[in-house]
């Protein structure tokens, strides 16, 4: 006779399939067509449709409408129509609306699982358990945001009406993470979802009805990448949130450059997966299943790429082939199954192909024998190994239930293997030495590292990219920043693209007969030389009073790696002062001298990790030396601007009181420990540096407007790349031995003068610029924005009209500091 455990062991399991009697109903309640939903009512536009087909069986579920580009813009309307009661509307009446949402989201939570499941392939048991249940604590989460949102942050507003675009993998989540926080804050909505799950966000305009939410505040408009575009395009949107492709979000980063509006990117990754040989084995192996084969690994922070250490990898792979044989692979309405159905052929065909390139490559294929359905589109879990980590299967993402192995030796190389990669959306680490753990997880380049945990999310814990996994962050207090923009530059109009007063010498240099005032500023180029230029006549008519007491016969060089160096190209320009008269030279920067610059601000990385105690000790220095020759600096801005000395003292002295803010701000700004869903968890919501950053400053007050970037660029950690003022560089070229008596290590600030939309340009196409803030001539906002794309980095660049450099709300503040870093999630376990 069999004893129990021998017949736990063979006995198959039997179906466990879920009712879809009420989903049939439903969608034959709408007679399997389904309109779009504009200002709180259903339209029927264009008789185009496209099928809604569900990938586990290839049947047509429903008809979908393809929206055309008057449906977007009658959407468009209809939330710039609901948006000014919506956004005045108070708080506690915001969350009420949110909090019946998830009241009758949660009531109907089995239809929508399966109904869910249905239209995307997934398994039951993950949108019962997960999906829903998810989108349900989002919404809640967010009703208490709206909540107090006002009283929390009442120097910030709404930015208007937010186009949202999200891909199929998430279908109802991705809504609730978009629309839930829009909403909270006080923004109008106009949603896409992706073409192939339009069916539960119909279902949810349907509760919005039925709660009775203001006409307008969210409307659903479906269809393919066009009505996308026509979204993105909208010169109403004033913010777009989307999530999905690199590809698309870089394209989404082209199409909006230099329009002002807002943008938060959740794109691709490629995590890594690493275990170290004193984890807990029978853990992580569950935690890789939960890491690639969740959801079949259409994730964006799957974690596809598994990273063990040599000494255990061997042992480790064969427990995870033996685990993966006991994996199920079939009907995704049957409880019993891990792992549905992928979104549709084109999605599997992009899998088959990667896996034969794989093959063609030399990494070794392994899948357990795994009967699956004839129809539908299924395939396999697979492993690989013998891959090398620059292998395209190891770069590329898959989106797919497709592995890649290596190993490695020591926690050094596995940080540089985890980094290895364009991408930074998440990391799992496993070991049971928590040193290592934290170590590691400071070191790896990601918005999220689950430490002996993967796929843990909640709405209070932000979530995002570093790199190209893009950039802003959606959940807590993190994401609902993102739809709030400082109150002030509401309604601001754009200024005036005024001429630079600055001009051009282009051969000043090359031959000191024609330009005198060359002086021994002659030829060479790229030499670093040291020696002062002296002793020169400038031949400009100055007048018979000299208006700086300063020498003028000087051209300041660039300060690079805390040197004084000359400019690569040979060139200089002349400042002016404002009735033309040349006041003296700078030089004229390029290419080379970014390059040499960022590289510099590289080097010295070691900032970042230095104590915020000791920056901000650094940071009064500063302020002690600016003080100590506040005549000089005062007497430099008067005649550079001519706004008289009363006015160039305060500026001096507002740009004093700048670095103390900062100096004060250093220690201050601290992460938060998330309250999650989740008990027996500390996530640690860490504010890191970002690395470099290229700053362009404004035109305005040039010694405030640089202070007011650069100390808190530097004060959060990061290195900077500054081009001062072009008219007024003079202001920031006086810094330098500031900089050198404060203790300012050389790299951390560099300056490189020259045209601003012209080196902004470089600053946003190098790749080991990591942001750019850009503040200069209006004509540069779309050329930095759009070269940007290269490589997805952040941007920040100033649309408000009239910013008062002088209000502390203005021109300082929590807004810096928040630019000035990326939030590093780190999910950590307790008990035992
Ligand atoms: P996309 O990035 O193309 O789709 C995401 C969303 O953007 C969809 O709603 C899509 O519409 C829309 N869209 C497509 N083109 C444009 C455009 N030009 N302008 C505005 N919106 C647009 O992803 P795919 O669905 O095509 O998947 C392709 C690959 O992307 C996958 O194989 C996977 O590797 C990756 N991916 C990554 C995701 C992530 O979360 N990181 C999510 C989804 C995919 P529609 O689908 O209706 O055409």
């Amino acid at each position: 006779m069999k004893v129990v455990r021998e017949i736990m062991e063979t006995m198959e399991y039997g179906p466990s399939p879920e009712g879809d009697q009420k989903v049939r109903a439903w969608l034959d309640s709408h007679g399997r067509k389904f309109g779009v939903f504009i200002d709180g009512e259903w339209r029927e536009p264009g008789d185009t449709r496209f099928p809604a087909v569900n990938p586990a069986t290839e049947e047509v579920l429903a008809e979908i409408t393809e929206s055309r580009k008057v449906d977007v813009d009658d959407a468009v309307r209809a939330a710039a129509s609901a948006f000014p009661s919506w956004s005045a509307a108070p708080g506690p009446v915001r969350a009420r609306y949110l909090y019946a949402l998830a009241r009758q989201l949660q009531k109907r939570a089995r239809f929508f699982a399966v109904l869910e499941s249905m239209d995307n392939g997934k398994p039951i048991r993950e949108t019962r358990d997960f999906d829903v249940p998810m989108a349900v604590r989002w919404l809640y989460h967010h009703a208490g945001w709206a909540q107090i949102v006002g009283d929390e942050y009442p120097d910030l507003a709404p930015v208007g009406v937010v186009g949202q675009i999200i891909p199929w993998n998430f279908p109802l989540l991705m809504l609730a993470w978009k629309v839930a926080p829009a909403l909270a804050a006080g923004n109008t909505v106009v949603l896409k979802p992706a073409e192939q799950t339009s069916l539960t966000a119909l279902a949810f305009a349907e509760l919005c009805q039925k709660v009775g939410l203001p006409a307008g505040v969210v409307n659903i408009v479906t269809g393919g990448g066009q009505v996308g575009e026509h979204i993105v395009d909208h010169p109403e949107i004033a913010k777009l949130a989307f999530t999905g492709s690199t590809e698309v979000g870089r394209l989404i980063r082209k199409r909006t450059a230099g329009s002002g509006k807002r943008l938060t990117l959740e794109l691709g990754g490629k995590s890594p997966f690493i275990v170290f040989d004193d984890a807990d084995l029978d853990s992580a192996i569950e935690g890789v299943v939960n890491g690639i084969w969740f959801n079949q690994g259409e994730v964006c922070c799957a974690g596809s790429r598994l990273l063990v250490q040599e000494s255990i990898a061997e042992r480790f792979l064969e427990r995870l082939r033996l685990r993966m044989e006991r994996l199920r692979v079939g009907d995704p309405l049957d409880k019993g199954i891990d792992i549905g159905a992928v979104i549709d052929g084109t999605q599997l065909e992009r899998v088959n192909r990667l896996v034969e390139q794989g093959e063609s490559e030399g990494a070794s294929r392994w899948q357990p024998p795994c009967p699956l359905p004839d129809r539908g589109f299924y395939y396999p879990p697979t492993l690989f190994t013998d891959v090398s980590p620059a292998a395209t299967i190891a770069q590329e993402e898959i989106f797919g239930p497709v592995l890649v192995s290596y190993s490695f030796r020591t926690p050094a190389e596995a940080v540089q293997l985890a980094n290895n990669t364009r991408y930074g959306l998440a990391a799992s680490v496993w070991t049971e030495n928590i040193n290592l753990a934290l170590d590691v997880a400071a070191k790896i380049k990601a918005g999220t590292v689950w430490i002996n945990n993967t796929n843990a999310f909640d709405a209070a814990v932000g979530f995002g990219g570093y790199r190209e996994s893009g950039f802003g962050r959606e959940g807590g207090i993190e994401g609902l920043r993102e739809y709030l923009a400082p109150a002030w530059e509401k309604g601001a109009s754009a200024p005036a693209a005024g001429a630079s007063p600055l001009q051009e010498t282009e051969n000043f240099s090359a031959d000191p007969n024609e330009s005198p005032e060359a002086g021994s500023e002659t030829g060479s180029g790229s030499g670093s030389g040291t020696e002062t230029d002296s002793g020169l006549d400038t031949g400009s008519d100055l007048g018979s009073e000299p208006p700086f007491p300063l020498p003028i016969d000087r051209t300041a060089k660039m300060y690079i790696g805390g040197k004084q160096v000359r400019p690569d190209s040979g060139y200089a320009r002349e400042i002016v002062d404002p009735a033309g008269r040349l006041i003296g030279e700078v030089g004229d920067g390029n290419r080379k001298d970014i390059r040499n610059a960022v590289e510099a601000a590289h080097k010295a990385a070691s900032w970042g990790e230095a104590s915020a105690h000791h920056r901000a000790q650094v940071l009064y220095y500063i302020a002690e030396n600016l003080s100590a020759r506040m005549d000089e600096f005062a007497a430099r801005i008067d005649t550079l601007t001519g706004c008289g000395r009363s006015e160039a003292e305060r500026e001096v002295e507002a740009a004093i009181q700048r670095l103390f803010t900062y100096a004060a701000w250093a220690d201050k700004y601290d992460g938060h420990v998330h309250r999650t869903a989740l008990t027996r968890h500390a996530t640690l919501a860490m504010p890191e540096p970002i690395g470099v950053i290229g700053i362009v400053c404004p035109h305005q007050l040039p010694l405030l407007g640089f202070v007011s970037l650069v100390a808190p660029a530097i004060a959060m950690g990061n290195t900077v790349v500054v081009v001062p003022s072009e008219p007024h560089a003079l202001a920031a070229t006086d810094l330098y031995q500031v900089l050198d008596t404060s203790d300012v290590p050389g790299g951390v600030v560099n300056i490189v003068t020259g045209d601003g939309i012209a080196l902004g340009r470089v600053l946003a196409e190098h790749d080991d610029v990591d942001s750019v803030w850009y503040f200069g001539e209006p004509e540069g906002r779309a050329v930095v924005e759009e070269a940007s794309a290269g490589n997805m980095k952040r941007t920040w660049v100033d649309y408000a009209a009239g910013r008062d450099w002088y209000a502390p709300g203005q021109g300082e503040g929590r807004t810096f500091l928040w630019e000035a870093t990326q939030i590093k999630n780190i999910w950590i376990p307790y008990g035992e």
